[in-house]
């Protein structure tokens, strides 16, 4: 996910230009990536741009900082202000946004003792995650050989940073065979989820996804395709996937804020389901970004509009 240079990031209370967003060596987050962060994504709207779901993603934030004991330094209204605010300095309207808490200078221990609590925001344009064509044609995945690791070893609901050197892990092996994304299985062999997204897999006409059960983030984009997809009347199951479920799928997608809903057309080469996108997921990938967009006046709820001056 490369980024484009952009003029201001926010950090600890103030925008600041991109040259001067810095930490010091010595942040415990760098050595022992003890932060937590969120990932969003602000889309171009009749009424300017909105923030998909900024709420849910700082009750998220909050939620992962409580695991882990840090104190945000401040509300989520002061933090969904900021998101506002850099979006509008860099003039920006479909972009993605980065808010990670970090434990600043204090100890190099593994306790973060005296380490005050940072946060920067930073927001840059950004397009499809896993390639260009890749909403339409659906990706190529595989079946990692690194196991998601269980909810007892890290809480897999909070979106720490250290979590990510396991997906780090499936991801290079992934893209170094030529795939476009990593499949975890869980300790026990089910499904888990993607290296960054969660998984759905449509059979005989039903929904189903699995839950924090299967060691998953429980992602924003999840709750919103269940939603959706019960707006429809489709039937919806939640619980544990195998791998059969998966393979023998009639059709199967990753939901996330950066994949947003992207289908999988083939497993370690084999091909799920007849074509490369099913009307399932066609029909909610396409009412996932008629809500982003704000065309679908239902889930207007779902959008934090940036230039809105709310008092
Ligand atoms: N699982 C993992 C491991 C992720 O990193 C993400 C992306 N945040 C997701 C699932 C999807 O979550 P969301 O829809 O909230 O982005």
């Amino acid at each position: 996910m490369s980024y484009g240079q952009v003029e201001w990031i926010w950090m600890n209370g103030k925008s600041v230009p991109w040259g001067e967003a810095n930490v010091h060596v010595t942040t415990h987050t760098l050595h022992l990536g003890s932060g937590v962060f969120e990932a969003m994504r602000c889309y171009e709207t009749a009424e300017g741009p909105a923030v998909f779901r900024l709420e849910e993603h700082l009750e998220r934030l909050f939620f992962s900082a409580s695991v882990y004991q840090l104190e945000l330094p401040y509300t989520k209204a002061e933090l969904a202000e900021a998101v506002c605010e850099v979006i509008r300095l860099n003039s920006l309207s479909t972009c993605y946004v980065r808010l990670l808490a970090y434990f600043g200078s204090g100890s190099l221990g593994v306790l973060p003792r005296n380490c005050p609590v940072g946060v920067i925001i930073i927001a840059w344009p950004f397009g499809a995650y896993l390639g260009d064509d890749v909403l339409e044609n659906g990706v190529r995945a595989t079946v990692s050989t690194w196991t998601k690791f269980h909810s007892r070893m890290m809480p897999t609901t909070a979106k720490a940073c250290g979590n990510y050197l396991n997906s780090i892990l499936a991801v290079r092996e992934a893209v170094g065979q030529g795939f476009h994304e990593a499949i975890l299985l869980d300790i026990d062999g089910n499904v888990a989820e993607g290296s960054g997204e969660n998984i759905f897999v449509v059979r005989d006409g039903r929904l189903l996804t699995n839950d924090a059960d299967s060691s998953i983030l429980l992602g924003i984009t999840r709750e919103a395709v269940l939603e959706i997809a019960g707006d429809f009347g489709l039937e919806v199951v939640v619980r544990k996937l195998s791998l059969d479920d998966l393979l023998t799928a009639d059709e199967a997608f990753f939901t996330g804020t950066a994949a947003e809903v992207t289908p999988i057309r083939e497993i370690d080469g084999r091909l799920i389901g007849t074509e490369p996108r099913g009307p399932i997921t066609r029909r909610i990938q396409q009412t996932f970004f008629d809500a982003t967009s704000g065309r679908e006046a239902r889930y207007s709820k779902w959008l934090h509009f940036v230039n809105l001056v709310r008092v």
